[in-house]
């Protein structure tokens, strides 16, 4: 199965027809957030594939629709598509005064908690907890970055640890440079920062 992930920034190509040759292989779409509705709306209806997403701290970058018409929002959820276990945590670390989308680590965690009953839901259902764990924040340490706005959560890191998803896939560390690195495994997990856009060709771990 392939994914396309899409996270922060519209890509050009994407937002026209040329998407679908871009991501004509493309299964779903996960958007690691801070992208406006109507870029997902596009992307949706031209490749006819669910598109599922996390809010990003900007929300939906002040579009006329908040939420994303036609695409299902992860947030403290988990969703089965295609025998593939999907969760997601929204937002990020917070930073200053507007909390909407922003999260302390304390805060992170309870929502963690509730979202983990789900995991062990899967667990008994399904013999795992999940395989794609989709936020806009990265974990601490990996891809985030030393300022207040830019750093990770540890709770994620948790998250991987304990369940050990297949995939994480995160947003909001910008790659303006090449050399920035936008790939890492922890354990059995790889950790992807979808900035712009990635395709994905998943590989049941
Ligand atoms: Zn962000």
């Amino acid at each position: 199965m392939r994914v396309l992930a899409i996270s922060d920034v519209i890509v050009k190509a994407l937002y026209s027809p040329a998407v679908r040759e871009i991501a004509r292989d493309a299964d779903f779409v996960v958007s690691c957030g801070d992208l406006p509705s109507a870029y997902l709306e596009y992307i949706v209806s031209m490749l006819d594939v669910p598109l599922y997403y996390v809010m990003g701290n900007h929300g939906g970058r002040g579009g006329a629709r908040e939420f994303p018409e036609g695409c299902v929002n992860l947030d403290g959820r988990v969703v089965a598509h295609n025998g593939l276990l999907l969760a997601g945590l929204e937002g990020s670390i917070r930073y200053n005064d507007a909390p909407r989308y922003q999260y302390t680590e304390n805060e992170m965690r309870r929502k963690a908690l509730s979202l983990e009953l789900k995991l062990w839901l899967n667990r008994l259902r399904y013999g795992r907890y999940l395989d794609i764990f989709v936020t806009h924040a990265p974990p601490f340490g990996i891809h985030d970055e030393g300022d207040a706005a830019h750093q990770g959560f540890r709770t994620f890191l948790k998250l991987i640890d304990r369940y050990h998803p297949d995939y994480m896939l995160h947003g909001h560390v910008h790659v303006y440079d090449n050399r920035i690195v936008r790939q890492s495994v922890r354990g059995h997990t790889l950790i992807v920062n979808a900035y712009g856009y990635s395709l994905i060709e998943l590989v049941k771990g």
